[in-house]
């Protein structure tokens, strides 16, 4: 979903919805390692574990809260499960705090920049997409984040440019399609009358 967007954009887009209903990218320990793949997150050979997959859940549900609230989004289907501001914002910071910390690495006579994982490279990954996540909600560029209000649809996307109304094109399409429905539909109705 959304492949052009930013990490915390393609997170939330991992709940998504079609005419049967809402979808959950991520239920499997290997769907996270999918994911991660899929957008480019290095994870070194690493695969994702029980736990590292509720940790990937509870931040996507979390990211899509708060987006939730920066945008006014009253769609109840898009609004996660989350109890309230504080938790969400509390396991978004606890994800990103788990991002390796930069270190120096002695070479022979040369010291370098290396990186110390303690973790393993999925947690490692997931705390740079909480990272980014902080960035965007905690930034000016919030402002620019919108819910797609097409019919159906439960996804969020950053206002690049002035006109761009939906997520995707696709959004975009339906909703006209629905439009001209409904004005053919008038038309009909306007000539029985
Ligand atoms: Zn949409």
């Amino acid at each position: 979903m959304l492949p052009d967007e930013s990490l915390p954009i393609r997170l939330m887009s991992t709940i998504w919805a079609d005419a049967e209903g809402l979808h959950d990218d991520l239920r499997e320990p290997s769907d996270v390692d999918a994911w991660l793949d899929a957008v480019g997150v290095d994870r070194h050979g690493a695969r994702t574990g029980a736990d590292e997959l509720v940790s990937a859940r509870a931040l996507r549900d979390a990211v899509r809260f708060l987006a939730a609230q920066v945008t006014g989004d009253d769609r109840q289907a898009a609004i996660a499960p989350v109890p309230d501001v504080g938790v969400a914002v509390r396991c978004v910071n606890a994800a990103a705090a788990r991002l390796p910390a930069p270190r120096l690495e002695i070479n022979g006579e040369a010291v370098r920049e290396g990186v110390a994982i303690d973790g393993s490279a999925v947690t490692a990954g997931l705390a740079r997409v909480a990272g980014e996540s902080i960035a965007l909600l905690g930034s000016s560029g919030a402002a620019r984040l919108r819910a797609c209000y097409a019919p159906g649809c439960v996804l969020y996307f950053v206002k690049a440019h002035p006109r761009r109304e939906w997520c995707s094109v696709a959004c975009g399409n339906r909703v006209r399609a629905a439009r001209h429905y409904e004005k053919t539909r008038e038309a009909a109705r306007a000539r029985q009358a």
